[in-house]
């Protein structure tokens, strides 16, 4: 266990025009409910790392896809937090949706982990279909392409160990080679769900995300979640605003930023 690691969950953008039907697999009895929905990145750091999960979309895709409420960049949280987004050693994709992808470019220094299943599944016949289509981000999928001849990806299959206390597991579901990230720290175990449970209420329910890769996955990967928090960790969706509701703000970046640990 590593005793300094802190948590933060950064918000930087929104959207308002959204609703139920838009976030839940199957019928919903309000499907046309409003149901807004956050954008977030976390920064894992200690003395020795700085490891953000996630690296967002650009206002430049906020402004293209229309109705997304651009708050700041998370380089310019990261920076009131203290750190800077040229010390963050490794950036963990938990899986290559354009909301998770686009600032890629701004952590030039990071190491890039990635599981090899989801790259793949992204260089497949199947990515521009449908919906992978609408919701993938060629530009950052042809750059992690051009990395991984460089050295700077580390593709993994499974589990593996960022650094000490920072750990990433697939579980699939939502796109094939999803991720998640666990964070022991002296104060407790988190794990950054990102996309294996968009709200609390998908995995406090038991109910699917709308955009669905393997439905049985999906299930298994709740599962998988709750046992890697354990009884007394915490799991943070990755696009609930509740999340502001059930973790402290950080004083001067209230609605940015929030510490989980
Ligand atoms: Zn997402």
């Amino acid at each position: 266990m590593t005793s300094d690691l802190g948590v933060y969950a950064i918000r930087f953008a929104h959207r308002e025009a959204s609703v139920r039907g838009e976030h839940f697999y199957g019928h919903d009895p309000c499907s046309e409910a409003p149901f807004p929905i956050d954008y977030y990145v976390w920064l894992i750091t200690s003395d020795e790392h700085t490891v953000l999960v996630d690296a967002g979309f650009t206002p430049a895709t906020a402004r293209q896809r229309g109705n997304r409420y651009y708050l700041q960049s998370p380089m310019e949280t990261i920076a009131a937090l203290g750190s800077d987004a040229g010390q963050v050693s490794h950036l963990v994709l938990s899986h290559l949706h354009y909301d998770h992808v686009g600032h890629l470019a701004d952590f030039p220094a990071a190491s890039v982990v990635l599981q090899e299943a989801e790259l793949a599944f992204w260089t497949s016949r199947h990515a521009g279909r449908g919906e992978h289509a609408r919701l993938a981000d060629p530009e950052a999928t042809a750059s992690l392409v051009r990395e991984n001849f460089t050295g700077r990806v580390r593709l993994v299959n499974g589990e593996y160990e960022v650094v000490p206390g920072v750990t990433v597991h697939r579980v699939g579901g939502h796109t094939p080679g999803l991720q998640v990230t666990r964070v022991e720290s002296a104060r407790g175990t988190v794990v950054l769900a990102a996309d294996a449970t968009h709200f609390f209420e998908n995995i406090e329910g038991d109910r699917p995300y709308g955009v669905v890769n393997h439905l049985p996955a999906m299930y298994e990967a709740f599962d998988t979640v709750r046992a890697l928090a354990g009884p007394e960790g915490v799991v943070v969706p990755g696009h609930d605003p509740r999340v502001r509701e059930r973790f402290p703000a950080v004083a001067g970046l209230e609605g940015m930023a929030a510490r989980i640990v």
